[in-house]
């Protein structure tokens, strides 16, 4: 089975993502935390990024293409795949399309995380990662055991500069105008399933699980 988590930012689609792909045995590929890598590895393509990521608007479409086609022809065949934050525009929905039919590959379901925009905004500027492992948690909603430490790995957890206000209302501008299509574009291949995303965590991953399992 492939999946795509679509929502906006803040939705929880890493959250989500992680429980999934265990869930399924799937391969999990998040555009964001692949572009994070490759600034901290400094690369060229991290070095075209981040004047992009720093303001909160999309990375160019054949960047992101090229990125993660690249990702998930590495996978291999028999394996699935839950891509978390990739398509986010209707030139990367049509170009993995082209692509994936290429290589004999489809998406199977795409699962709409819906949260209002003032939660959202509620989530990501509480939201603490790893900078190790890139596990997520939430200063009000799910702290880790210990205060400011990776549960998984004890790395000091950091704050994304990106989800500082102001950057998180360009990124929910750019959400709305540029995202929001593929929720059309999907519908109409009768692939989406929109799930709550105000829910509980558990809830939340429970609801996506039903939605799945009939594929
Ligand atoms: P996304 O990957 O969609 O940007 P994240 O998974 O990083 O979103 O979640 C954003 C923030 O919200 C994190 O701080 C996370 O701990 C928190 N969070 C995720 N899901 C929930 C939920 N169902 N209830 C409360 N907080 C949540
Ligand atoms: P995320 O971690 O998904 O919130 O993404 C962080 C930032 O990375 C976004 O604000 C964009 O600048 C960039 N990015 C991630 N995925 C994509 C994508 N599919 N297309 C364009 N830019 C992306």
């Amino acid at each position: 089975m492939n999946l795509i988590l679509l929502g906006p930012p803040g939705a929880g689609k890493g959250t989500q993502a992680v429980k999934i792909a265990e869930a399924f045995d799937l391969v999990h590929l998040s555009s964001g935390d692949i572009l994070r890598a490759e600034r901290k590895n400094q690369t060229e393509l991290g070095r075209q990024a981040q004047e992009y990521m720093d303001k909160g608007v999309l990375v160019p479409d054949d960047l992101i293409l090229s990125m993660m086609i690249g990702q998930i022809g590495r996978i291999d065949a028999g394996r699935g795949f839950l891509l978390d934050g990739f398509p986010r525009t209707l030139a990367q929905a049509e170009g993995l399309d082209q692509r994936l039919e290429a290589a004999g590959r489809r998406i199977d379901r795409v699962v709409n995380i819906v949260l209002s925009d003032e939660i959202v905004t509620k989530r990501l500027t509480g939201r603490w990662s790893c900078p190790q492992d890139g596990r997520v948690y939430h200063e009000m909603f799910s702290p880790p055991k210990a205060s400011g430490k990776c549960d998984a790995c004890g790395t000091a957890l950091t704050r994304r500069k990106d989800d500082e206000p102001s950057v998180v209302a360009q990124r929910l501008r750019t959400y709305h105008e540029e995202t929001r299509p593929l929720e059309a574009y999907y519908s109409n291949r009768g692939l989406m399933a929109n799930v709550d995303g105000s829910a509980e965590v558990s809830a939340v991953t429970d609801a996506i699980r039903k939605v799945c399992q009939a594929v």
